[in-house]
């Protein structure tokens, strides 16, 4: 102890403290100060309230990886892609519906030309051999068989009417076919490239938060504990006091709430009275 000299300088160059009732800080509620600054039961280290920036900003490099994943292009583009894919497979299972019913109506229609056939044949066959004499019956014969020839001329007209119908559904079968298949491996080649790229932001993100793990391990539990509950709203829990202003709001404070820093011990745990975030002195506050 160096007794009799001037002690102006036991206060390590900081102003002295504003004395608080019973002469130290106590445990409690926080302190409202005459600024609207609340200053927490929470001391820490100015070394370990530095570190708590290093925390903010791998925090922040996290959050940002984990909007990269989110917001990849290539995710939006295999969601509109899947849409595609499922439209065409609704599509396909109409056309294919429509293919087998025309199938069926097709066969039945050419039956039904066969039987007509069939029958003008045995009409015939009874006129060839002279079976029927009688002129009555002779004439009612030779109009059954121009009357089978005019359904015959209209069941071949159905049938080429389903055959023409048959080959529109064809092509449109083979164009959903086709577009289902490139929409395939489309899909194929920009997924590969979303899980590069997933990849590339995880080994990132496994990086950014084995290095968080290091300073958090540093860091006292109390201080952290508060740093966490802080980021669960905010994603960050800590911002620089950097000339005057909240580097995590971005708002000035007023003079009395800096006059508050300015009066607090350096182990005081300051926060913004604006966004509630740990601010952290450096020698760029502006104290
Ligand atoms: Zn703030």
């Amino acid at each position: 102890m160096a007794q009799g000299l001037p002690c102006s300088v036991d206060s390590g160059g900081r102003p002295p403290e504003t004395p608080a009732p019973g002469g130290t800080h106590p445990p409690g509620p926080p302190i409202r100060s005459p600024g609207r600054l609340t200053l927490g039961s929470v001391k820490a280290s100015p070394q370990t309230q530095l570190r708590l920036l290093e925390l903010a900003d791998l925090d922040a490099e996290l959050a940002r990886l984990d909007r990269r994943r989110r917001g990849l292009p290539e995710v939006a583009e295999l969601a509109r892609l899947e849409a595609r894919a499922s439209e065409l497979k609704d599509a396909l299972v109409v056309t294919e519906t429509e293919l087998g019913d025309l199938t069926r109506e097709q066969s039945r229609a050419e039956r039904d030309v066969d039987q007509v056939r069939t029958r003008i044949e045995k009409d015939r066959a009874r006129l060839d051999a002279g079976q029927v004499s009688a002129a009555r019956e002779l004439a009612s014969l030779q109009s059954e068989i121009e009357s089978l020839h005019r359904r015959q001329g209209d069941l071949e007209e159905v049938v080429l009417e389903l055959m023409e119908r048959r080959e529109t559904l064809d092509s449109r079968h083979d164009e959903l076919t086709a577009e289902r298949d490139s929409i395939g491996s489309e899909t194929a080649a920009v997924a590969a490239r979303r899980d590069a790229a997933v990849k590339e932001i995880d080994e990132q993100a496994a990086k950014a938060s084995a290095q968080r793990g290091d300073v958090a391990a540093e860091e006292p539990a109390d201080l952290l504990a508060l740093y966490d509950q802080i980021r669960k709203t905010k994603g960050v829990g800590a911002a620089m006091l950097r000339a005057g202003r909240c580097e995590g709001c971005h708002l000035s404070l007023n003079a009395a709430d800096l006059n508050v820093i300015r009066a607090s011990p350096a182990d005081e745990v300051v926060r913004c009275e604006e966004c509630r975030r740990i601010l952290v002195r450096t020698p760029e506050s502006g104290l």
